[in-house]
């Protein structure tokens, strides 16, 4: 979509505001199954947590794509948005087996990631097939916050741990339908990434009912003009090869699965915001926008960098500004940014907004969530509504204590 969309959008719906272009979000699922193309069963789970719109799952539906979710209530989203739940896989992390089993309950396909929960699991219900999340140890992605196979991470079952594992399945006679693996974000060596697949597909030979391996996710997008990122046609092309040899050698095609959440809605989202107030100090320029780390905490949680761009200046003459918010703590969403010349009033416009942006939004300082449009075939389309003051007082109850009789009896007695 043109910036010039965006800034009607604003004008339309009122900003601060995120919105989301759905040809983009088509675009990314196509390129990941064109790459893949040659796999005979291929699967797409996309990950929910990374913007959970019930139109944008509903587009994913469309799009042919399953879903990954670590929530009982993703996966409730999910069968709200339509997806059948055989399409719909529970991978969570440290969760309650009540979780678990309320999931299976609803029919969607269980991810178990420790030896606990899948002895308890797979004692009760010997019969409900399970996939099995395997922490192949390879070390990978960017910020220690997001990267998840190192060796202390808690997420997984180590592959150290295979003969407790397989005697954990036979003693209950449980059934292993699939294997798992998720190393991490902004995964870039694709050898790396086929070295992690080589040990899942050593594991997997010790499972005969197993129909599917999920490679999980982690693909780096990029952030600007000619950033890195994840070569996913390459990727495509040697894991396929190397997938389909592994299924002759078994004997039987099974599934390839994977479920990335910021390869298929990160560039697709724009967060666009108004500048309250440019205030020059004796160091820097400061351009303070209607917003803060409440709307956007991704830079001040593990350092992403949002391109900031000027929709109502994009011509003007280049400066330095560091861009900030209202929240009553440093809030930066970016230092010493060349930004065409900022005026009180502008627009400003922070790309990769798709992905973990709105889905991290909170309340604090009391302040309203924003609106979310999508943006389809050229029309622009209200999925979710600005907050308002009743939704900040909607589960908050008063009681009606007395506060001032009770503090003057103490007095009283007090005296007395
Ligand atoms: C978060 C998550 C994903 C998605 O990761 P991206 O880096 O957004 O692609 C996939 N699988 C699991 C298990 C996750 O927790």
């Amino acid at each position: 979509m043109r910036d010039q969309d965006l800034i009607e959008v604003a004008r339309e719906f009122g900003s601060p505001v995120y919105v989301y272009d759905s040809e983009k979000i088509t675009q990314q699922y196509k390129r990941l199954t064109s790459a893949f193309a040659s796999v005979p069963r291929l699967r797409i789970n996309y990950a929910v947590k990374a913007l959970s719109n019930l139109s944008i799952l509903r587009l994913m539906n469309s799009l042919g794509s399953g879903l990954d979710t670590v929530s009982i209530q993703e996966v409730r989203l999910g069968l709200t948005a339509g997806f059948a739940a055989e399409n719909i896989i529970f991978t969570p992390n440290g969760v309650s087996l009540e979780e678990i089993e309320e999931a299976a309950s609803l029919g969607v396909q269980i991810n178990i990631d420790n030896l606990s929960l899948l002895e308890q699991f797979g004692t009760k219900h010997p019969d409900i097939p399970v996939c099995i999340r395997i922490n192949p140890h390879v070390m990978a992605g960017g910020n220690s916050n997001i990267s998840v196979g190192h060796i202390d991470s808690k997420f997984g079952i180590s592959i150290h741990q295979t003969p407790h594992l397989l005697r954990i399945i036979e003693l209950t006679g449980m059934h292993v339908n699939g294997i798992h693996m998720h190393t991490g974000s902004d995964i870039l060596d694709i050898e790396v990434f086929l070295h992690a697949s080589e040990i899942l597909f050593n594991t997997a030979k010790h499972f005969p009912d197993l129909d599917f391996i999920d490679f999980g996710s982690g693909f780096k997008v990029p952030y600007r003009e000619n950033d890195i990122e994840t070569n996913i046609e390459e990727l495509g092309e040697k894991l396929s090869q190397r997938f389909k040899e592994f299924c002759q050698e078994l004997g039987r095609d099974i599934q390839l699965a994977f479920e990335p959440g910021k390869f298929l809605v990160s560039q697709a989202g724009y967060f666009v915001a108004p500048v309250n107030v440019v205030k020059q100090t004796t160091s820097t320029v400061f351009a303070s926008i209607d917003s803060g780390f409440n709307h956007l905490i991704r830079p001040m949680l593990y350092g992403s960098r949002h391109e900031i761009r000027n929709l109502s200046n994009p011509e003007g003459k280049p400066r330095f500004y560091s861009v900030v918010g209202y929240i009553c703590e440093t809030d930066t969403f970016g230092s010493n940014r060349r930004i065409p010349e900022i005026s009180e009033g502008d627009l400003l416009c922070f790309d990769n907004a798709g992905a973990y942006c709105f889905t991290m939004a909170s309340n604090y300082n009391s302040r309203y969530r924003p609106a979310e449009v999508l943006w389809h075939q050229g029309q622009a389309y209200l999925i979710r509504e600005r907050e308002n003051f009743d939704d900040l007082l909607r589960h908050q109850k008063d009681p009606q204590i007395d506060f001032a009789a009770q503090s003057a009896k103490k007095k009283a007695s007090a005296k007395a």
